[in-house]
């Protein structure tokens, strides 16, 4: 953001004119009328050649946790050798095979084919899993609860 050299003000719009021999950016107001050099329109989005990052997006999925051990367990579930696969959804068996053992991180386009191919989910949302499975933490009714239940039950 730009300030006006003579009110101070910011601007989203600047002016480039010449006041007394010296080049100044002002605002629309102080430029007034003035025979502007250059008019610099700052509200507009500026071009940037930089591409958002892929891995840091917080809408992109994310591969899930395990997915080697997913993989293997459902390619075995469908009894398809690992070359098989490979030569169904046209990748080398070697990449499988490091993806399978989480030695590499699977493209997107390799998830969403493996995923088809085998009918198994390898991503979620990167908002982070809502639901998580904590096991052994299940009180499924406190003593309170069960009382009332019981009194009630009269
Ligand atoms: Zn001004």
């Amino acid at each position: 953001m730009n300030d006006c050299e003579i009110c101070g003000r910011p601007i989203n719009k600047v002016y480039i004119v010449e006041i007394e021999g010296a080049q100044m950016s002002v605002c629309e107001a102080c430029a007034g009328g003035k025979n502007a050099i250059e008019i610099v329109d700052l509200t507009k989005p500026q071009i940037r050649p930089q591409r958002r990052k892929p891995a840091d997006g917080k809408d992109e999925d994310e591969v899930v946790e395990g997915y080697g051990k997913k993989l293997k367990e459902a390619r075995e579930r469908m009894g398809l050798p690992l070359k098989v696969l490979a030569e169904r959804i046209a990748e080398k068996e070697s990449t499988l095979f490091r993806v399978e053992s989480e030695k590499m991180l699977p493209s997107d386009a390799l998830l969403r084919k493996l995923e088809r191919e085998l009918s198994v989910k390898l991503t979620e949302k990167g908002a982070g899993s809502p639901e998580k499975h904590v096991p052994g933490k299940s009180q499924p009714i406190t003593f309170g609860d069960a009382m009332v239940t019981k009194k009630s039950k009269k």
